[in-house]
């Protein structure tokens, strides 16, 4: 089942929570929608629960559609949609199978005992905790207990799986674990999912299409590598990561920030005029000399190396921090120390500018 979300609004008083949404969740897809705290996520997944109602628009044909089915004025028990919510919202008194029993008693209440039994073992199973189903929420782990909160929310087999930062008060170690098995989970059922997150690492692990939300606005959808390696925006280039910024210009097909100036024949004949560059901390290269190759000097701050990778943080002449990140090897062979000077030779960067219209354009530029 499809969801189509179509100009869709929400506001409280006076303040705007979504501004004109515009999404659609392919069949049998898991897409998360990953955005800081406040960006409107959680609402545009109530509107598309039915929870909440979105603010009509005079005049433009919005509305919520699952499958070609305007579900709009569909009334939330009626929507077919599972919920998985952050705070576990199981019933402390009834233990795993109790749990998971309830949403089918509630669904269909001319169930047999036998039927119920049946089902309630099959979604134990696939969460893997047969063994548990008499253990009370008390008696299991954090992670447990979402995979329970789960079942409950497949056992009435919806058509559209909605969870709204499942794994957000669990610790690092169990969110890992707890992403890779709800792939596997998602691979296997296939059920339409769209799972809420303000973690890029998860949202890009986990999903085959990201929507990248700000201020009630999708700033960006698509796949993982899309949004990671080709921003729209600088919104989005800033949130996937950690990244590089300098002030610059784009003149005469040359772009110039830091004391570096490069040919960008992307620009050659349009829209000079200032420009922000960006620099992933992994595509720059380090050097204790220049090789005559363009590079931005910089003194060592700090040094971080207890992990895959060695990240550096340095300083320019002009006052800038800039971050690197470079591999063991590299680091054991250069003999790095604090205060010492390196040279900063970016591989890849990302331009914006504004055009005519302050219409922000983007161009990538590989050295
Ligand atoms: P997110 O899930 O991305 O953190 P939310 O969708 O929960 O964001 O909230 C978006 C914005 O809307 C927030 O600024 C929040 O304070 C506001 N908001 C959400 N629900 C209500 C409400 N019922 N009344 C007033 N403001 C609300
Ligand atoms: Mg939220």
């Amino acid at each position: 089942m499809s969801i189509e979300v179509q100009h869709i609004s929400k506001t409280f008083g006076s303040f705007v929570a979504l501004d004109d949404v515009n999404l659609t969740v392919p069949t049998g897809q898991l897409v998360a929608l990953l955005g800081p705290s406040g960006s409107g996520k959680t609402t545009l997944l109530r509107v598309i629960a039915g929870l909440e109602q979105a603010t009509p628009a005079p005049g433009i044909d919005s509305g919520i559609r699952f499958h070609d089915e305007d579900v709009s004025h569909t009334p939330v028990r009626h929507r077919k949609v599972g919920f998985v919510f952050q705070h576990y919202a199981l019933f402390r008194h009834m233990n795993v199978f109790e749990n998971g029993a309830f949403g089918l008693r509630v669904a269909r209440p001319r169930s047999r005992k036998l039927q119920i039994q049946e089902r309630v073992h099959q979604l134990l199973a696939l969460i893997q905790l047969e063994g548990l189903a008499h253990r009370y929420p008390s008696q299991l782990s954090g992670g447990q207990r979402q995979r329970v909160a789960l079942a409950r929310a497949l056992a009435v087999q919806p058509k559209v799986l909605l969870l709204d930062e499942p794994f957000g008060a669990l610790d690092a170690q169990v969110r890992q674990e707890l992403r890779r098995w709800l792939r596997r989970l998602h691979d296997q059922l296939h059920v339409t999912s769209v799972f809420v997150t303000h973690d890029q690492d998860e949202a890009l692990e986990v999903a085959d299409r990201v929507v990248v939300m700000n201020r009630g606005r999708v700033e960006q959808v698509g796949t993982p590598d899309e949004v990671f390696h080709h921003p729209a925006t600088e919104f989005v280039m800033h949130f996937l990561g950690q990244v590089n910024q300098f002030h610059g210009r784009v003149e005469e097909g040359r772009v110039r920030f830091g004391n570096l100036e490069l040919p960008f024949p992307q620009y050659a004949h349009n829209q000079d005029g200032a420009a922000r560059v960006f620099i992933r901390p992994h595509d720059v290269t380090i050097d204790t000399k220049t090789n005559g190759l363009p590079s931005i000097q910089a003194t060592i701050e700090r040094i971080h190396s207890a992990g895959a990778v060695v990240r550096l943080e340095m300083r320019t002449d002009a006052g800038q921090l800039l971050f690197a990140e470079i591999s063991q090897e590299r680091f054991a062979t250069m003999h790095l120390t604090y205060g010492g000077t390196v040279f900063v030779r970016p591989r890849h960067i990302r331009v914006f500018t504004d055009d005519y219209d302050n219409c922000t354009r983007s161009a990538p530029l590989s050295i």
